[in-house]
């Protein structure tokens, strides 16, 4: 292993490689969590016609402000009618929310704030011309983009574009992500496991994070460190968009996932970051293809797909929320020294006053996967960091939501 990369160095490095998959329509109600491949304009407006914001009646904005209190209510429009028929002056429409506003009225009385004397229709308390109601084209004109190219498609982005009529959708290509656990020392979950033996947990976590980041993860199983064997398998993987290998890319005697990646006309980029946990993280492509080949430690693994892997698969859908939130808390026990390379440690945020406080959830060791399981964030200690007492402050990278800014990575 040479010099080892920064964060930033490693992160520049996978983005550099990693440009937007081709579009394809889907159905709306199949494009939750697909990012919009084109700006998606509205060739409608809404709403498309003015309409009350209240159940109520309408009048005249100007009659009302003259001062005239009393009406005639000539018609009544219940939402999904349409009423052509001016409403003329001393007039009022019984109008239900959402109705369209017939010609010659411009605002709308609650009905909270009128009674009725005899046939005629008393307005107890006016309101302001053109209160109360909801003008044409208001929320979105024709022409408008309603959603820019990668942006993520939530619940929110598919209902407006179940509102102006969008359906099907222009999304990116998936990812296709291989994964492939490495390693003579793993079993299938399901199996009984011998002396010596673990069960694979690595592509299982995969499978998730790869799945959340709205990539389509594929399951090639375990590769033993056998030679011919990673590389029958390697050679699989490399026809996916993404390779993402955990195990043998370190300097043990059988770590032979490097090598295989190299015989397969994989182009090195990096090999090492200087993180902890993470350090011999493996990264290179073939093609169009991204080969990841991170630490079979379990915490390695997923710190590793956080921190690179995550990013690259948002980019490769074209978004440009590729990293997490962070924020700045600080620590409710007293921190530990680093040494080299930046330590990413495991921890739980609670909320202090107006800031937040972060405490580690255990023993920090790369394999140790239930203290990644009860952490919501990591907390980044810069490299050669003396240690601190309780009360300094650290950034902590959030494990949930995205962000467009990335992180200050030390
Ligand atoms: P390696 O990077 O191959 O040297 O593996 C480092 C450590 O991670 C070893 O203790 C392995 O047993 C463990 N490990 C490797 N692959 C997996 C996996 N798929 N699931 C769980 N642990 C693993
Ligand atoms: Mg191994």
């Amino acid at each position: 292993m040479g010099a080892l990369l920064s964060i930033d160095a490693a992160i520049d490095s996978v983005l550099a490689t990693a440009g937007p998959l081709p579009a394809e329509a889907v159905r709306l109600l199949d494009a939750l969590g697909r990012a919009a491949a084109a700006d998606i304009v509205s060739d409608e407006q809404v709403p498309s016609f003015d309409n009350s914001a209240m159940d109520g009646y309408a009048v005249r904005g100007e009659e009302l402000a003259a001062g005239r209190a009393q009406y005639r209510v000539t018609v009544e429009i219940p939402a999904g009618s349409y009423v052509a028929q001016p409403v003329g002056s001393g007039e009022a429409a019984k109008i239900m929310t959402g109705a369209p506003l017939p010609p010659g009225v411009d605002t709308v009385v609650p009905v909270e704030l009128t009674g009725q004397a005899g046939d005629t229709l008393m307005v107890n308390e006016a309101v302001r011309p053109g209160a109360n109601v909801r003008r044409a084209g208001e929320d979105v004109a024709v022409g408008d983009v309603v959603l820019p190219r990668g942006a993520r498609l939530g619940p929110a982005e598919i209902g407006l574009l179940a509102s102006v009529g969008v359906d099907p959708v222009p999304v990116t290509r998936r990812p296709r992500v291989a994964i492939l656990a490495t390693g003579s020392e793993l079993v299938r979950v399901g199996d009984p496991v011998g002396p010596g033996q673990i069960r694979n947990s690595n592509s299982y976590t995969a499978y998730g994070q790869v799945l959340a980041a709205g990539a389509e993860p594929v399951l090639l199983g375990i590769a033993r460190d056998d030679l011919e064997e990673t590389r029958r398998l390697i050679a699989v993987a490399l026809e996916h968009d993404v390779v993402l290998t955990s195990g043998g890319v370190s300097v043990g005697e059988f770590d032979f996932v490097k090598q295989v990646q190299e015989e397969l006309g994989v182009e090195r980029r990096f090999w090492g970051v200087a993180t902890k946990p993470g350090k011999p993280l493996a990264f290179g492509t073939r093609g169009r293809t991204l080969v990841f080949g991170v630490p079979g430690n379990p915490v390695a693994a997923m710190v590793s797909f956080e921190l690179y892997i995550r990013p690259a698969l948002l980019a490769l859908q074209g978004r440009r929320d590729l990293y997490r939130p962070y924020l700045t808390a600080t620590a409710a026990e007293p921190v530990r020294r680093t040494k080299e390379r930046t330590e990413a440690r495991r921890c739980r945020l609670v909320r202090d006053g107006g800031g937040w406080t972060f405490t580690t959830t255990g023993p920090q060791g790369s394999g140790i996967l239930r203290s990644m399981a009860l952490a919501d964030g990591l907390a980044f200690v810069p490299p050669g960091h003396p240690g601190a007492d309780a009360g300094t402050t650290f950034m902590v990278l959030l494990l949930e939501g995205s962000s467009e800014e990335r992180p200050p990575y030390p």
